[in-house]
């Protein structure tokens, strides 16, 4: 009975230590003061304070773009919900899509776009942040041309209003993720030659008429022209004014287009590869002579295609399946 009782007693007393509720808990030691070597004072549980979620920062890749260049804007968290930009001024609001969950959008700018500050506000579900973009000049040159009265009548066309209607509402939905792995090929072989450089303004038998939507490139009748990234082929068809042509899906809101074809290679809906060829070199629709027009879109709106050839838009680079692990 005697054993029993000293054992009660020495679980009673183990229970106290354990619940540790009679001794006030010893403050940390001060910064510099290295640890005792004692063994360390039971502390009491941690009841952790609920601290409300980080808001999501907005992230612009650079706070100024030319006029006719691309901006990218990003939230650094993965948000729930629907997720709006507006900017200030723009035409065309940009699209709103996601990489990892975190928000992500092209914000494009024409080549005329207004100097200056585009005030930008970005909202999502239990949240709110302003910034703003600078749109700098741009210098661009002229290109006049002189055509004759029947491709004057061709450029002036009033049925190409349905046609571009019809590419807008094609061109205002698309493959949501991107589908390109880094810079873009640029869309002839071998060595360019550059007739008209995006932005250039127009003036057609002395009329200004507006901004060149691509770049020119002078080349022979039926040169090969091939994909600059992976895409989906959204149109193959004959318009009035831009001849036969192709229009292709990357991803996220951006398309590049073909004007002037001589010939097809695909047809809507077919996935192309980086260097596949697509069509051919021509001179059809509001063209003085066989030449590849390429424009480069943010949903409809057109912006230089030349940086993409630069850097992977976005900076991603997909893994390729050699070294994907
Ligand atoms: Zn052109």
């Amino acid at each position: 009975m005697k054993r029993l009782a000293a054992l009660a007693l020495v679980l009673f007393l183990a229970g106290c230590s354990i619940g540790g509720a009679k001794s006030p808990p010893t403050p940390p030691p001060q910064a510099a003061t290295p640890p005792p070597a004692a063994e360390p004072q039971p502390q009491p549980p941690q009841t952790p304070v609920p601290q409300p979620p980080r808001q999501p920062k907005v992230i612009l890749d650079r706070p100024q773009v030319l006029q006719g260049d691309t901006g990218v804007l990003r939230l650094d968290l993965p948000v729930a919900g629907e997720v709006t930009i507006k900017v200030q001024g723009l035409d065309q609001q940009p699209r709103v899509f996601r990489l990892d969950g975190r928000p992500i959008a092209f914000v494009g700018f024409p080549a005329n776009a207004r100097v200056g500050t585009y005030p930008i506000s970005v909202t999502w579900p239990g949240g709110q942040a302003e910034t703003a973009i600078e749109v700098v000049y741009k210098q661009f040159t002229e290109d006049r041309l002189t055509v004759t009265a029947e491709q004057e009548a061709t450029y002036y066309d009033p049925r190409q209003a349905e046609e571009w209607a019809r590419v807008f509402a094609l061109r205002a939905t698309g493959w949501p993720a991107p589908l390109w792995d880094g810079p873009f090929r640029k869309p002839l072989e071998g060595d360019l030659h550059i007739t008209t450089y995006f932005g250039e303004i127009r003036v057609v038998n002395g009329t200004e008429t507006g901004r060149h939507s691509g770049m020119d490139f002078g080349a022979d009748e039926g040169t090969p022209i091939v994909a600059p990234a992976r895409g989906r082929v959204l149109m193959a068809e004959k318009l009035i004014v831009s001849g036969h042509t192709i229009i292709l899906d990357h991803g996220m809101g951006l398309y590049t287009a073909y004007y002037h074809l001589s010939a097809y290679d695909v047809k809507p809906g077919d996935w192309v590869e980086p260097g596949q060829r697509i069509g051919r070199v021509g001179n059809t629709g509001f063209s003085t002579g066989p030449h590849l027009h390429w424009t480069a879109t943010i949903g409809n709106t057109p912006v230089d295609p030349w940086p993409l050839t630069e850097a992977a838009p976005l900076g991603f680079v997909r893994p390729s399946p050699q070294t994907a692990q």
